[in-house]
């Protein structure tokens, strides 16, 4: 979805825009992104005085649009990639541990049918394998079913040459939701971050940056930031990257999502594209199941990447080849977003597919770096090791730069059983427990607090209303696409239910931010302008 205008700044955001400009950092980062707020974050800890700018909302680029995996990535395996997937279930594990509930583990199932590539005992072993990279961390029991276990547990898959299934265990979060949560730990260690600000260009003098130009988009000014190192970390944006430092390939990977009484399903499962032989995945989430994704070369400006109606096509088919009782169609879908997946180009790759995601450290001029590539997952060392990297030049510059804080410990407070039994005994409904847990983590129980505080006529609407007011004051939402299309359930997953939502949460974010009826209602229309193209785009009819 296109970047919409928010109609105003706030005055807290004026306050931080005007210390950008005002005070001098040791460290600027460009990119709110996942990669950018981990290096904020990394870098508050170890002591750094931090600024980090954000031309959207925080995640509005390829971080709100992945497949939600925290993940080692079984299918790098195949390419015998295995530091690349222990680091990913280092991580996983940390991440856990970090913000239980908003990541959380879940059941996989992989079914092999005659004439896959590889056989059910290869699968199996290839788990065992990942299984075993996680070193004494793996989630839960990996074994095989045979084909009618498997058929008793999904009755609408299909049966033509089923040979059986691996059922194993990995991890799953909201790909926004925790990208602000780490933007919100960040901010919490003494960083000053600032969305919907461009940075235009990097300035410096005798070959050294010392900063950039920063464009504040809803105040129409511009600034200098003064700063000791600067991070480019603009994921599939390549604007500012000096010539010549780094090549990226950006593929585009979209998904669809359906209503999930269509097909029921209590864990995500691998499938294979009649068309392609790929893999993908179906994913239940919430009341929703995802289907994707899709794996296209794609060089579009990164703001403006949609689905194409083809991609809804090709994940129709999938789904439909799968569970072919069900017979899916576009009017089905309720859902349907692309992302850039920004990756390192490898010069004899020849599909996208197969370039790897680890993540690149290019130091520019000096003072500059940029950080590319990796996972979703990965954000956390891919800051430590960009971090590293840093520390040396600063340190010669005369500051102080503590050792990475990031290892161990909760991202924040709070506690998620306490949230969860205090919204229960609020008389919230099971199913709004459930969303809010998995976008909360243990924040659920602030959550749960501002609900106590809120009028409204029933437990769930209460809920909602304390979410509207904690995006606007914990959580930098300044537009309806912040809340509606990256803050709330469902989302992207359901851009139809948005579109009718669209009007109420104009009204309620705009008592919060002070909005006219003008801009109120200009807030509604866009969006839903916004998201009327984005399912046109992707042949998807709005009813
Ligand atoms: C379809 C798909 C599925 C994926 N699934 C998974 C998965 O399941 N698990 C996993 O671990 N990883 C997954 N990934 C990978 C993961 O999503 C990305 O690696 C990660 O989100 C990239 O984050 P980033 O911060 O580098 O880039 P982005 O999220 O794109 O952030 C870059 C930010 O920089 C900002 N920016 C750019 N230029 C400027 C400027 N001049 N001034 C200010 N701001 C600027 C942009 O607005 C943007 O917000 C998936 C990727 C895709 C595309």
């Amino acid at each position: 979805m296109r970047a919409l205008v928010p109609p105003k700044s706030t005055p807290r955001r004026d306050r931080d825009f005007d210390r950008l400009g005002s005070e001098s950092w040791d460290l600027l980062v460009v990119g709110g992104g996942i990669t950018g707020v981990a290096v904020a974050r990394d870098a508050a800890l170890r002591g750094l005085k931090t600024a980090l700018v954000e031309q959207g909302d925080f995640a509005f680029g390829t971080s709100s649009r992945s497949s939600r995996l925290v993940h080692g990535g079984l299918r790098y395996l195949a390419n015998f990639d295995f530091s690349l997937v222990r680091e990913g279930l280092v991580e996983r594990r940390r991440l856990l541990d970090a913000v239980p509930g908003l990541v959380r583990p879940v059941r996989f199932l992989y079914p092999v049918y005659r004439g896959d590539p590889d056989r059910l005992w290869k699968v199996h072993l290839g788990v065992r394998l990942y299984d075993a990279l996680a070193l004494g961390f793996a989630l839960g029991e990996t074994r095989r079913l045979n084909r009618k276990r498997l058929l008793d547990s999904i009755p609408g898959l299909r049966r033509d040459g089923l040979q059986g299934a691996v059922s194993y265990f990995d991890a799953a979060t909201h790909d926004t939701r925790l990208t602000l949560a780490v933007a919100r730990s960040a901010q919490d260690a003494g960083a000053v971050l600032v969305s919907r600000c461009r940075a235009l260009g990097l300035s410096g003098d005798a070959g050294r940056t010392s900063g950039a130009r920063i464009q504040d988009l809803l105040g129409d000014r511009e600034i200098d930031i003064r700063a000791k190192a600067t991070a480019l970390c603009c994921g599939p944006w390549q604007t500012l990257y000096p010539p010549a430092t780094v090549e990226l390939r950006t593929a585009r990977g979209t998904h669809i999502s359906i209503k999930n009484r269509r097909i029921p399903l209590d864990g995500y499962i691998a499938l294979r594209s009649p068309r392609d032989g790929r893999l993908a995945f179906a994913m239940p989430i919430g009341s929703y199941i995802v289907f994707g994704t899709t794996d296209t070369d794609d060089r579009v400006e990164p703001g403006l990447v949609r689905p194409s109606a083809e991609d809804t096509e090709y994940l129709l088919e999938l789904a439909n080849h799968a569970f072919p009782a069900v017979d899916v169609t576009v009017e089905d879908v309720t859902g349907a977003w692309a992302g850039l997946r920004p990756l390192v180009a490898e010069g004899s790759a020849e599909d996208a597919d197969a370039l790897s995601r680890r993540h690149q450290i290019v130091a520019g001029p000096p003072g500059l770096w940029i950080l590319t590539g990796g996972k979703l997952t990965t954000h956390r060392r891919m800051a430590e090791d960009l971090l590293d990297e840093i520390a040396p030049a600063l340190g010669k510059m005369g500051v102080d730069v503590k050792e990475c804080g990031t290892h161990e410990g909760r991202l924040y407070g709070g506690s998620l059983t306490a949230g969860e039994e205090r919204l229960r005994s609020s008389g919230v409904s099971d199913g709004a427990i459930d969303s809010a847990a998995g976008l909360y983590g243990p924040r659920i129980e602030q959550l749960s607090e501002r609900m106590e505080r809120a009028e409204a006529a029933d437990p769930d609407a209460g809920l909602r209303r304390a979410q509207i007011a904690m995006a606007v004051e914990d959580e930098w939402a300044l537009g309806l696409d912040d809340l509606l299309l990256r803050r709330l359930e469902p989302g992207p997953l359901d851009l139809k239910a948005c579109w009718r939502e669209a009007p109420d949460a104009a009204r309620e974010l705009g008592s919060h931010l002070g909005w006219s009826e003008g801009e109120t209602n200009h807030a509604a229309s866009d969006l839903r302008g916004g998201i009327e193209r984005d399912l046109a785009a992707a042949g998807v009819p709005l009813p």
